[in-house]
């Protein structure tokens, strides 16, 4: 494995350098210093959703949800929780099917919430249905 990760800063996209020892001390996106880690799930739309699956050394997990859907809305705190336990490891993100109909029709999305981990651009895994934090962190953890 490389000693170099890169990492697609949440807030402007440019692809950060991080060595592997750092990732874990709270690195800061050398172009607009904003932490590229704040233990919380980044939103993201057609514009970005690419380059965070392509660019992304470490893998990224997206939940496929919608504001109509009663359970997704009930897992988004343990989406949340998640993102605290996985971080750095894991990048964790939010597609709003709703906003972005061509994303989830590209990727399938028959069901939501879905969860699907992409590693070095590909999807790995998926899992429909609501989950608690801990079997999200579980889940994920299984398949890296
Ligand atoms: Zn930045």
């Amino acid at each position: 494995m490389s000693d170099i990760f890169h990492i697609v800063c949440p807030h402007c996209l440019v692809v950060n350098r991080i060595p592997a020892a750092r990732l874990g001390d709270q690195p800061k996106c050398g172009k607009c210093h904003q932490p590229l880690f704040s233990a919380h799930p980044v939103e993201l739309n057609a514009t970005t959703f690419m380059t965070h699956i392509e660019r992304n050394d470490i893998p990224v997990l997206v939940d496929f949800w919608a504001p109509w859907c009663g359970p997704c809305k009930a897992m988004a705190p343990a989406f949340a929780q998640a993102a605290e336990k996985l971080e750095p490891q894991v990048r964790l993100a939010k597609v709003n099917t709703e906003a972005e109909q061509a994303l989830g029709t590209q990727y399938g999305i028959r069901s939501i919430p879905t969860l699907a981990l992409f590693s070095g651009g590909q999807e790995v895994a998926r899992q429909p249905g609501a989950m608690s934090a801990g079997d999200i962190v579980s889940w994920v953890r299984s398949h890296l």
